[in-house]
């Protein structure tokens, strides 16, 4: 049962004992000697366990109390209890603080606590990976001393944190860190430090395909303009160059056409990378029905045209996207071959894959321009100025159409000798039925 020490309890006891030492003594004719006797037993008693007491405060190391009697014991037990809550409330404030911590390590930011003198506190293993802190060697050092770049040190000494800040790493890993200062309890300031890499790429991203489309828009704009401007008088050009510049504004308008359903395309098959729908296809079939549709171009352009195709050999994947890959290939190839150029067009199995392959005798690539050639846009300087109508899209539909089945194109090129894009996917069938076209 649990015992409480009142101060009416100790002076009834102090009371009750007083009165039997006095009766006693009077009884026995020495009531003073007997009071003067309590009271020192009871000076004696008292010191005796305010020295054990003041012992156990001291000297032991057990966290358990010592044994005690009378008025002691309620004492004792009193402050046993006390111990007990505050160790109780330590435990519980451990727990807490643990909880915190790991709350804080399982941020998907960096996070780290200054003072007010801007000495560091406390940060979490985030903020030691992005800003290179060494925890707790850093512990104590000023924030301007651990991120040294000049802008950081002036926005921090500006005291003005209502925006946040963007900087390189200081580990010097290219990383762009964003961080933000808030004021935390009393004269402390908590940062926040995100990476930003992946955001600000796509934001240049944004902004030079904004400025690429308005460029490539502009141009067929201009030419066409100025045709209209001559065309308004009609009577200043010869009825040849009246026909002439009708073919080229309807070449023009042709070209913006192609590119806008490119970019439109492109969109298309970025926007719904997650859900390429997983239907059988026989690209030998795609890869025929494109021959026939381009016979004529082909045939214009003087290129011929060989392939060796296994018709039974399907993949799973986007019809769409699949030609839209095949489409790009072989126009590319009929269109920088050139003349008397022959193009070899490969779809078999081979080593457990479906693998696609087309070669081509024409002018080959540059090897600088090998690693850029499936950016949106990019042309090869020469192309740029010449007729070939292209938008510079066409490789980049390729790659995010092949990324969409997990899959990469290989572009191989020796200038001079020609060109081979090639690419494979998981084959469903392998039964092999080949057949082997000429076309010129
Ligand atoms: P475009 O619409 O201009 O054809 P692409 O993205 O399809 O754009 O191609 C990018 C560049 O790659 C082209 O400008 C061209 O210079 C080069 N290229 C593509 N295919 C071939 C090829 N088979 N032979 C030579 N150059 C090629």
């Amino acid at each position: 049962m649990d015992r409480y020490y009142t101060p009416l309890k100790a002076i009834t006891v102090f009371t009750l004992g007083l009165l039997f030492a006095g009766g006693l003594g009077w009884l026995l004719g020495y009531p003073q000697e007997f009071l003067l006797l309590y009271l020192a037993v009871l000076v004696v008693w008292n010191g005796y366990y305010l020295l054990k007491l003041s012992h156990w405060f001291w000297n032991s190391k057990s966290t358990s109390l010592p044994q005690a009697s009378g008025i002691w014991s309620d004492i004792y037990d009193g402050l046993y209890r006390t111990q007990k809550r505050h160790y109780t409330r330590r435990k519980k404030l451990a727990a807490l603080l643990q909880r915190f911590r790991q709350a804080a390590e399982s941020l998907p930011d960096a996070g780290l606590v200054i003072d007010g003198e801007g000495q560091l506190i406390w940060s979490n293993k985030l903020a030691q990976q992005y800003l290179g802190l060494k925890w707790p060697m850093d512990k104590g050092v000023k924030i301007t001393h651990l991120i040294r770049s000049p802008s950081f040190i002036k926005y921090f000494q500006q005291q003005n944190f209502d925006e946040a800040i963007t900087l390189y790493s200081p580990t010097g890993d290219k990383r762009e860190i964003e961080l933000r200062i808030m004021p935390y309890v009393d004269t402390q300031y908590l940062i926040l430090a995100r990476d930003v890499t992946h955001i600000r790429k796509l934001e240049r991203m944004r902004k030079e395909f904004v400025a690429n489309v308005s460029h490539e828009l502009k141009t067929p704009l201009t030419v066409m303009q100025g045709y209209l401007e001559l065309l308004e008088e009609p009577e200043g050009l010869a009825p040849q160059q009246q026909t002439q510049a009708l073919s080229e504004v309807t070449r023009q308008t042709q070209r913006m056409q192609a590119m806008v359903e490119q970019l439109l395309m492109l969109s298309r098959i970025e926007s719904k990378h997650q859900d390429v729908p997983q239907e059988p296809v026989v690209l030998g079939s795609t890869i025929h029905n494109l021959l026939s549709e381009l016979a004529l171009v082909i045939e214009s352009e003087q290129v011929h045209v060989s392939a060796h195709i296994d018709e039974t050999l399907t993949v799973l994947g986007s019809p769409e996207r699949l030609h839209a890959v095949v489409h790009n290939l072989l126009t590319n190839a009929i269109k920088y071959s050139g003349e008397g150029a022959r193009i070899y067009i490969e779809w078999q199995a081979q080593e457990g894959q479906a693998h696609f392959r087309i070669q081509d005798t024409g002018p080959g690539i540059a090897p600088e321009h090998l690693a850029r050639l499936t950016e949106r846009f990019y042309r090869v300087a020469a192309d740029r100025n010449s007729r070939s109508g292209g938008t510079g899209l066409g490789l980049a539909i390729v790659k995010h159409a092949l990324e969409a089945h997990h899959s990469q194109l290989h572009i191989d090129s020796t200038e001079g000798e020609g060109s081979c894009f090639s690419f494979s996917l998981p084959k469903i069938n392998s039964d092999c039925h080949k057949s082997d076209i000429q076309a010129t």
